[in-house]
C-alpha cells in the first residue's frame, strides 16, 4: 500500500473515531492517537524524509490536508461534545420554580393562652373589663378580706405556698407567713372593690398556687379566671344567666348546666356549675363517670361580709362571683387524660391545637 493510501485510510478511521467519540475525554484521546507527538499520523510525516524525491510533494500535500481534516474534525465534535455537556449541567442544576417551597415551621399560641382569651373575649363581649392582681400576695386579701379571718376553717382547705421566712414573722396565723403566693385569683375581687365603686363587672385572669404535687388531675400551678360583678339590683337569676350563657359559649350551644348548692367562704349561697356532658349529650358515660355532667366552676353570691371589708353598703348592692379552671377547661373540651401534658412542652401534642 503506498502513502497515500495508508494517509487517507488514517483519515477515514480517524474521522469515524472522531465521530462516535462520546466525551471530551474520549475525543482527546483519539486526538492523541492520531495528532500526539507519537500519534500515527505524526509518524507518517516524520517518515516523509525516507520517501524517493518524485513522491515527497503529493505524500507532503496529502499529509497535510488529512491532518487539516482531522483537527477540524476534532475541533467541530470539541464544540458539539461541550455544548451537550452544558446543556446537561444546565438541565442538572435548573431550579424547579413550580416546586413548592420548603416549610417553616410557625408557632401558635399555647392552649391554655387560647382557652384563656376565647373565654375573656366572651366577657369582653358582654361589657367587662379585665382587672389583674399580684401573684405574691398578703394573707389579707388571699384569706381574711374573703371572709376567712385567721380561725376561719376554711383556711385549711387550701394548701398555701408561703415566701417570706417564718421565724420571727407576725403573721395572723402561727407558723404561717403573712406573704403568700395567692392560691386563687379571688383577692383580685378585693383589690377591685377597693379602688373602684360600684357598678363594677371584671374579670380577673391569672396564675395561682398550691401545694399539691402534680397528678393527672392536679398542677402546683394553673390559671383561675375570676369573675365578679357588684351593681344595684343583681340576683342569682343574673349570676345564672350569665355563666349559662358563657358555659354555651365556650362549648357548644347545645349544652346545658345545672346548679348544686355548694360552700365557699366569700360568697352566701354558693353553688358549683355543671356543664352536661358533651360525649354522651346527658345520657351517662365513662367520660361522665356515668352522671351525664361535668363540674366546671364555683360560683356564688358575694357574701355581705366581704362587701363589709371593702366598705361597699350591702343594703345598696349586691352581687355575684365566679371562678373557672383554664386548665380543666382545657382538659374537658379536648378530653385530656392528664393534665400534666399541658405543660410538658411535647411539640406532638402541642402541635394539634
Ligand atoms: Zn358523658
Amino acid at each position: 500500500m503506498g502513502i497515500t493510501e495508508e494517509l487517507h485510510e488514517q483519515q477515514a478511521r480517524g474521522l469515524a473515531e472522531i465521530g462516535s467519540a462520546s466525551d471530551l475525554s474520549a475525543l482527546d484521546a483519539v486526538r492523541v492517537a492520531y495528532l500526539g507527538k507519537k500519534g500515527s499520523l505524526t509518524t507518517v510525516l516524520r517518515g516523509l524524509g525516507a520517501l524517493p524525491a518524485e513522491e515527497r510533494p503529493v505524500a507532503g500535500k496529502v499529509s497535510n490536508e488529512v491532518r487539516v481534516a482531522l483537527e477540524s474534525a476534532v475541533e467541530a465534535k470539541r464544540e458539539e461534545l461541550s455544548a451537550a455537556a452544558l446543556r446537561t449541567r444546565i438541565g442538572e442544576q435548573a431550579v424547579d420554580v413550580t416546586l413548592p417551597g420548603r416549610g417553616r415551621p410557625v408557632g401558635s399560641r399555647h392552649l391554655i393562652e387560647q382557652i384563656r382569651s376565647e373565654i375573656v373575649e366572651i366577657f369582653l363581649g358582654l361589657g367587662y373589663r379585665i382587672a389583674e392582681g399580684p401573684e405574691v400576695e398578703l394573707d389579707y386579701y388571699n384569706f381574711t378580706a374573703l371572709n376567712q379571718p385567721p380561725d376561719h376553717p376554711a383556711r385549711s382547705l387550701q394548701d398555701t405556698f408561703y415566701v417570706r421566712d417564718l421565724s420571727g414573722d407576725t403573721a395572723a396565723v402561727e407558723g404561717e407567713s403573712d406573704v403568700l403566693l395567692r392560691t386563687h385569683t379571688s383577692p383580685v375581687q378585693v383589690h377591685v372593690m377597693e379602688e373602684q365603686k360600684p357598678p363594677i363587672y371584671v374579670l380577673a385572669p391569672g396564675k395561682v398556687y398550691r401545694r399539691d404535687a402534680a397528678d393527672p388531675s392536679h398542677l402546683p400551678q394553673f390559671t383561675q379566671i375570676e369573675g365578679l360583678v357588684v351593681d344595684e339590683g343583681i340576683t342569682f337569676a343574673d349570676l345564672k344567666g350569665t355563666l349559662d350563657h358563657v358555659c354555651k359559649a365556650i362549648f357548644g350551644p347545645d349544652r346545658r348546666t345545672r346548679f348544686r348548692p355548694h360552700f365557699f367562704p366569700f360568697t352566701e349561697p354558693s353553688a358549683e356549675v355543671d356543664v352536661s356532658c358533651g360525649i354522651c349529650g346527658g345520657e351517662g358515660c365513662r367520660f361522665c363517670k356515668g352522671t351525664g355532667w361535668l363540674e366546671i366552676l364555683g360560683c356564688g353570691m358575694v357574701d355581705p361580709n366581704v362587701f363589709g371589708y371593702v366598705g361597699i353598703d350591702p343594703e345598696r348592692y349586691s352581687g355575684f362571683a365566679f371562678g373557672m379552671g383554664v386548665e380543666r377547661i382545657a382538659a374537658l373540651k379536648y378530653d385530656l387524660p392528664d393534665l400534666r401534658i399541658l405543660l410538658e412542652g411535647d411539640m406532638r401534642f402541642l402541635r394539634q391545637f
